[in-house]
């Protein structure tokens, strides 16, 4: 195996010019699982931890470097809330929200956030930067539109640390657990409610039919509430595989949005 390790921004976007395809090295932790499963064999590693440019972190922009262990003291509360339920401290202090992006998980927790608040994810290669909706960055399970020759710089993201918002998982423990179903929920405004539901379909996913039962409306009715969860359980697109049924991620994506929503609203 081949290893570069770039001192910064300029050093990385050659080394991927020179040695197209190269596999990108953040934190490692599902790379490196990868690897030692066997499951990758990457000729060229191109390290990204020395490179300053993209552990930025400042309002309107989450650079791809920033760890989890960062996330988790942020000002963004839901961002901040499901950081600190991301594998163990190890995991934490090593693992990006980049990397999240690069492994593009149906269930990974931080695509949650991004789908929620709209982000756009900023690419760069030595040919210029372009800037894609994550929703079409993400276009399949573990599947995503970077180009070979690109890095994920980072993720444009709206001021959102005052917006009410909350983050749930449901998996089969407490910690150390890839979720059986996540969800995400934002409220710009009283008009503007965002429902991100993770591990539901091949892409973490929104639920517009969902957001449309609540918009516009601070203090749902309990029967309000209750069409909003019916909404989310048809909304979504899961699958039964190892961790759960179909059946049990509708129902319990549906519980986990209105409970997620509840903690959203005033009062
Ligand atoms: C024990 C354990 C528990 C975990 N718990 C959780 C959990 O609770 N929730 C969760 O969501 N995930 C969890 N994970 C998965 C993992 O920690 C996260 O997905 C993490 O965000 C990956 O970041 P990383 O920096 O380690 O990525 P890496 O392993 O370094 O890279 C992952 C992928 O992204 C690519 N990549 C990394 N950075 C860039 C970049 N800047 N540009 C382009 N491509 C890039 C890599 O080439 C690779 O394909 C867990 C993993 C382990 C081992």
């Amino acid at each position: 195996m081949h290893l570069v390790r770039p001192r910064d921004l300029d050093g990385v976007l050659d080394a991927l010019a020179a040695h197209p395809g190269a596999t990108l090295l953040a934190g490692g932790t599902d790379l490196m699982v990868e690897v030692n499963l066997q499951h990758r064999r990457p000729e060229t590693v191109i390290c990204l931890r020395r490179v300053e440019e993209l552990r930025t972190f400042e309002p309107g922009f989450i650079g791809a470097g920033v760890t989890w262990a960062r996330l988790e003291h942020g000002p963004i509360p839901a961002l901040a809330e499901l950081a600190r339920t991301v594998g163990s401290p190890q995991i934490r202090a090593a693992g990006t929200l980049g990397g999240n992006l690069g492994t593009a998980s149906p269930a990974g927790d931080g695509l949650t956030f991004l789908a929620a608040v709209d982000a756009h994810v900023v690419l760069a290669s030595t040919t210029g930067r372009r800037t894609l909706p994550w929703s079409a960055f993400l276009v399949g399970p573990k599947r995503h539109a970077r180009r070979d020759d690109e890095v994920i710089l980072g993720v444009e993201v709206p001021d959102a640390a005052a917006w009410p918002q909350a983050f749930a998982k449901v998996g089969v423990r407490q910690a150390m657990v890839i979720a059986i179903v996540n969800c995400c929920v934002v409220r710009p405004a009283d008009d503007d409610v965002r429902v991100a539901m993770g591990a539901v379909g091949p892409t973490v996913l929104r639920v517009p039919d969902a957001e449309a039962a609540v918009v516009g409306d601070p203090t749902p009715s309990a029967e309000r509430l209750a069409r909003f969860e019916t909404l989310v359980r048809d909304g979504i697109a899961p699958i039964t595989d190892h961790r759960a049924t179909e059946a049990y991620r509708r129902h319990a994506a549906g519980v986990l949005a209105r409970r997620t929503l509840e903690r959203c609203l005033p009062g």
